[in-house]
Parts: structure tokens; C-alpha cells; sequence
């Protein structure tokens, strides 16, 4: 019987961290193969650092397509949008992807937590032919040697940081209220893709919304949008204060972590 291969895989997310360890890992594990899981709804920003990326790494990045879109799914659940608890969209976009780019092979899967995140918990795969490695972890590397990884590798952050603190899909559920606003004022086509996947029924007032408390017709008020504007003007101020400000927007203080392989 023949041996299963030995694959390493590292699977970008289009954010700063799988970014830098792929940065990292380049010279280290050259046989590396790097992935990104496309879910069919990402930023045009993300596929531009994707190609710089590419260009830094001197190889091309392997684009894993779901087998059916985002709209196919949702369909399946109802037109019941993704949330922090049944992630669905992670499930069927990114993760059954991977594993089936996985097959049977044995695979060294490489996650970018850092030493300063050990806490952190997300997607691992329960396949047990996929063993994770966490180089960043290993070696001590915390948040700082990241943005110096990025800086000295001249690839730096990705556009959309201006406005929105991670990668993932336009529409993701975990975005705060400002990166709302921000996806309106530097994507309004995407603002609206993302508007129209909201659902009302007048008969039952069942709501299906991306954010619980409102929906974007809600949320894209002038008068709504100034109010997210300037709360988030008096946390950056509170923030400044501190010394907390690092980059525009913090990791996340969030209660539910994101996905980590959206995420990292
Ligand atoms: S980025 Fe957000 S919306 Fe997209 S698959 Fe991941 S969790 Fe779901």
C-alpha cells in the first residue's frame, strides 16, 4: 500500500497575520503550499493584497472555491443569515473547502496565532490526518513583530484596515457598527448586496438581519451614521487616553471570537 503524502499547508485569510506568517514561513518550509478559501463575497481589497502577497512570495496562491455560492446556502437555511452561533457560512465556504483540497493526505496546517493570543481558540479541523502548527506560538512572535514583519517585507496592511479591523466576507456578521458604516462609504454596491440578503416578514415580524439589534435601512440613516461616527470619535479618544491605540482599530475585545480561518 502506498504511503499518504506529506503536504504543508498554510491557508491565508487576506488579513495581517496569515499574511506575516506566510512572510515567516516562506524560507523556512519552501515546499509550502499557500491556499485562500474565496468565498465568492470577499473585498476587492483582499484580492489586491492577495496578488502583492503572491508577488512577495514568488508563488501563486491556490483559490478554493465552495461548491455552490453564498445565496445557494442560504436558501438551504431559510434565508436565516450566519451568526456568531451557527457560523454556517464558515462551515460550508471555507472549511469544507480546505478539507476537500485536504483529501487524505497527511497535512501540517499552519495557523497564525500569535504568543500574545495563545488564549485564542477557533477552527481546528477534527480531521485527523490535518495536524496543526503554530510557528508564531513556537517561537515567541507577538503582535509587534507582526506589523514588523509586514513593514520590512514591504507588503505592509491591507487597504481595507483604513475602515474595517479584519479580513472576511463584506457582509461578516462580526463587522461593528462603524465598519458598517465604512463598507457604505468605500463600497456602496456592497453595502447593498449585503442590505438585500435582510429579510422582513410583515406577517409573522420575523426579522432576518445581519446585526440583531438593527438593519442596515436602519443603520444607513444620516442621522444613524453620524451617531456610530461619533461614538466611535469618543472610544478612540478614550482609547488615545489610555495609550491604547496601536492601529486604528484594535484586534477585538469582543466576547465572540471570530473564525480563525476567516480571520487571521
Ligand atoms: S468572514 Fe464572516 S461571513 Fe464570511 S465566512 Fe467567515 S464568519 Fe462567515
Amino acid at each position: 500500500m502506498s504511503q499518504p503524502r506529506v503536504r504543508h499547508i498554510l491557508s491565508l485569510s487576506g488579513g495581517k497575520d496569515s499574511t506575516a506568517l506566510a512572510i515567516y514561513m516562506r524560507d523556512r518550509v519552501p515546499e509550502m503550499e499557500y491556499v485562500f478559501c474565496d468565498t465568492g463575497e470577499e473585498l476587492p481589497e483582499t484580492y489586491a493584497y492577495l496578488r502583492k502577497i503572491e508577488a512577495f512570495l514568488g508563488k501563486n496562491i491556490t483559490v478554493l472555491n465552495p461548491d455552490r455560492p453564498f445565496s445557494h446556502y442560504l436558501d438551504i437555511y431559510r434565508g436565516v443569515l450566519p451568526d456568531a452561533k451557527t457560523r454556517w457560512c464558515t462551515r460550508m465556504l471555507k472549511i469544507k473547502p480546505f478539507e476537500r483540497y485536504v483529501g487524505n493526505d497527511l497535512v501540517f496546517s499552519y495557523i497564525a496565532i500569535r504568543a500574545d493570543e495563545v488564549h485564542r481558540k477557533g477552527y481546528i479541523s477534527s480531521k485527523s490526518n490535518i495536524t496543526p502548527v503554530y510557528p508564531f506560538i513556537d517561537d515567541g512572535i507577538t503582535k509587534t513583530d507582526v506589523y514588523r514583519i509586514l513593514e520590512e517585507s514591504g507588503i505592509g496592511f491591507p487597504d481595507y484596515y483604513k475602515w474595517r479591523s479584519r479580513s472576511g466576507c463584506y457582509f461578516c456578521f462580526f463587522q461593528r457598527r462603524i465598519e458598517w458604516v465604512g463598507l457604505l462609504e468605500n463600497h456602496p454596491d456592497l453595502f447593498d448586496k449585503a442590505r438585500g440578503f435582510e429579510k422582513f416578514d410583515p406577517e409573522t415580524g420575523e426579522r432576518f438581519t445581519w446585526n440583531q439589534r438593527e438593519s442596515l435601512d436602519e443603520l444607513s440613516r444620516p442621522e444613524r451614521m453620524e451617531e456610530i461616527k461619533a461614538s466611535r470619535q469618543n472610544c478612540l479618544k478614550n482609547e488615545e487616553k489610555k495609550g491604547l491605540i496601536d492601529i486604528f482599530f484594535e484586534d477585538n475585545n469582543d466576547d465572540d471570537q471570530p473564525c480563525l480561518i476567516c480571520h487571521l
